[in-house]
């Protein structure tokens, strides 16, 4: 029997057998989860039980990251065994936003494990779930679950590098090498840009260069040598004091896009830079194409993404695989397996 995990309050997760309804929505498969990732999202709601302002009104299962094994196509044209990505963007379909094929902005969407959507729908940490089959992609035979699992950080990130205009021959600085700042700099470098990437922590810059970056220690280098040198800045890691570095580091008219899911907070920023160098800052937020983007670079094996992979869990060890998160100490994803493989 498959297993269910659900956010109760912050810092406390159950689990426990899931309890599944003898039907499947019209229009939905049902997937036996196959694997899923942690993201920074996730923490956020582990760690406060809301996230940039959100606050949770209910328990809910986290998970927006993941893919799975069809097991009930529901009379799609699915196929029972294939493996699919999940893309968790549910959108109207309707709305503005929707009509020009920007359904990250889509002013009903629904998206899983998230206070946003209201009221809110279960992410992806359980075994069984029962997704919309045209949010469904299945891949190519051989893709590894593992590996697939990316596809829906990687949306972000290569969402991040079109709003920056990321393109071959460019120079790109990542600032901060968590996940979203590896995935950064792992689309830059598979897209033929020369990529430096920075972070405290040596261990974090350890796993950009092994991903194809220039490493730089913060702390251990003269930020000097950053000036005015780049094309591209993409901030990923939410602080302020690096959005600052960003604002230094780009060359004039260059632009910064902010990729790091910045919390709520007053802040010092150098807006004198933005003036002075026409600097364009882009936000980003989520994906639209890039989805499929994502999917095809994962089905033909362009990037090392067990590089990028910290450690895996079975899903029954969820709590603890989120505090490892919460602690820090885990460079790259943390990705979380189906109980039945
Ligand atoms: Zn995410
Ligand atoms: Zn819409």
């Amino acid at each position: 029997m498959g297993i269910e995990t659900k956010l109760t309050a912050a810092r406390a997760i159950a689990t426990g057998p899931q309890r599944l309804s003898n039907t499947i929505p019209e229009g939905y498969a049902r997937v036996r989860l196959a694997a899923a990732s942690l993201c920074g999202t996730d923490l956020h709601y582990y760690s406060n039980f809301a996230n940039a302002g959100f606050l949770l009104k209910n328990p809910v299962t986290l998970g927006h990251e993941a893919c799975g094994y069809v097991t009930d196509a529901n009379g799609s044209g699915l196929q029972v065994g294939q493996l699919v990505a999940l893309n968790p963007i549910m959108n109207c379909g309707i709305c503005a936003p929707c009509m020009r094929g920007e359904e990250n902005l889509c002013t009903a969407k629904k998206f899983p494990g998230s206070a946003t959507t209201v009221p809110h729908l279960d992410g992806f940490f359980r075994d069984v779930i029962d997704h919309p089959v045209r949010c469904c992609r299945p891949v190519a035979a051989g893709v590894n679950p593992r590996h697939l699992t990316f596809a829906e950080p990687m949306a972000c990130a290569l969402h991040a590098l079109n709003k920056g205009g990321v393109a071959a021959g460019q120079q790109v600085l990542v600032t901060g090498c968590g996940p979203m700042g590896l995935l950064a700099v792992a689309g830059a470098v598979a897209r033929g840009a020369t990529v430096t990437a920075i972070d405290l922590r040596a261990g974090a810059v350890e796993v950009a260069v092994r991903a194809g970056a220039q490493g730089l220690v913060i702390g251990d280098f003269d930020e000097a040598v950053l000036d005015r040198r780049f094309d591209v800045v993409v901030e990923a890691s939410g602080a302020i004091a690096a959005f600052n570095t960003a604002l230094r580091a780009v060359r004039q008219k260059g632009r910064v896009a902010i990729l790091s899911n910045i919390q709520l907070r007053e802040a010092q920023v150098n807006l004198n830079q933005i003036m002075l160098k026409e600097i364009e800052v882009v936000g980003s937020f989520q994906f639209n194409r890039e989805f499929e983007e994502a999917v095809q670079l994962i089905e033909m094996g362009a990037v090392d993404f067990d590089i990028l992979t910290a450690r895996a869990y079975p899903l029954a060890e969820a709590a603890k695989a989120l505090d490892t998160m919460a602690a820090g100490e885990a460079f790259g994803k943390i990705i979380l397996l189906g109980s039945e493989g």
